[in-house]
């Protein structure tokens, strides 16, 4: 089953870069970057095994903090997404849309953080042939200008790069920030053609749920704590849920697999599709996400090969891109 499961075309639609770098990779790239006789790799290698052994939240979370010391860097961040696209690539993802917020440093700034990662993506996406769009993200914890200049970038940069900037994600830590400051900004993204997905419902906050589904998005990532009336609002505007099975249970905010609202979403027939979120900090893959998917919820392989469908539909891909995913899928299916 498994090998059916890597085998199948896949499209993925919600995945962070930074923490969707595997432990494989973020050794590969410390390695790359230090030398591996330098004493900064020896000091990075017991970071590692420090969060190999235990694989408790705070060391997932740190894993978080150790990618962003990596891609602190042009050529720490260029390498990183260039491994990130490689992975997804290696599981038989066929498309995979990246969402990054960027930073600055003394190093680099914002415009330059997103030009490597742009620079990054499209060589390669030919390298491994696999179709990659980027999300830039809006962190709610950062202060609203920077949401501005994130804003006014991805604006820019999607005047040069239209099939490759196509959207922005708005995300961080659910507690923090208030949504409704955040409305204009992205009402600014909006009327300039770029789509929205938002992290909405993570924590148990049904004001700003309603604040959100009234505001609009086009895909709502997680949507953990929506009740029956919300689903069948998203049913309705045919908007769908980004599951992320392990990253729930893992990060604590479902309790299991068998619990996940993923079961619900399925029986009431709202739109969901299949996504992996970190996968390098939760430790799976999108292959994984679906063989977790089958073994709690009983999904049959067809069952498996429609939800690829439905992502690929909800996508932000081009029209004649979504017709060499529907052929790509239909082929290995048959
Ligand atoms: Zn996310």
């Amino acid at each position: 089953m498994k090998q059916f499961l890597r085998e199948i075309p896949k499209v993925e639609l919600h995945a962070h870069l930074n923490g969707s770098l595997n432990i494989e990779s973020i050794k590969q790239l410390a390695e790359e970057l230090y030398g591996e006789q330098t004493k900064e790799f020896a000091a990075l290698c017991k970071r590692f095994i420090k969060f190999e052994e235990g694989a408790k939240m705070n060391d997932c979370f740190e894993k978080f903090g150790f990618v962003h010391e990596l891609t602190a860097t042009k050529r720490g961040l260029q390498r990183a997404t260039e491994l990130v696209i490689r992975d997804f690539a290696a599981d038989n993802v066929i498309y995979v849309e990246l969402r990054t917020t960027p930073k600055s440093n003394e190093k680099m700034s914002r415009r330059d953080y997103l030009q490597t990662v742009i620079d990054a993506i499209k060589s390669a996406s030919k390298q491994y042939k696999i179709m990659v769009k980027l999300l830039p993200s809006i962190n709610r914890g950062e202060p609203l200008a920077v949401a501005e200049e994130t804003v006014a970038l991805a604006v820019e940069f999607a005047q040069t790069e239209p099939d490759l900037i196509v959207g922005i994600d708005f995300s961080g830590n659910p507690n923090l920030g208030k949504f409704s400051d955040f409305t204009a900004v992205l009402s600014l993204a909006r009327n300039n053609g770029l789509q929205l997905a938002v992290h909405c419902g993570e924590v148990d906050n049904p004001r700003e749920i309603q604040e959100m589904l009234k505001f609009g998005m086009s895909r709502c990532g997680h949507g953990t704590y929506l009740t029956e009336a919300d689903y069948a609002q998203l049913k309705e505007k045919n908007i769908p849920i980004e599951c992320c099975l392990t990253s729930n249970v893992k990060s604590g905010t479902v309790a299991n697999f068998n619990d996940h609202h993923f079961r619900q979403l399925m029986a009431a027939d709202v739109p969901r599709v299949i996504c992996t979120d970190d996968c390098g900090v939760f430790d799976t893959t999108l292959s994984d996400e679906f063989h977790w998917a089958m073994e709690s919820f009983g999904l049959s392989r067809s069952q498996c090969v429609d939800l690829t469908v439905e992502a690929m539909k909800h996508s932000f891909a081009t029209p004649q891109e979504k017709r060499i995913m529907q052929l790509l899928i239909t082929e290995r299916a048959k």
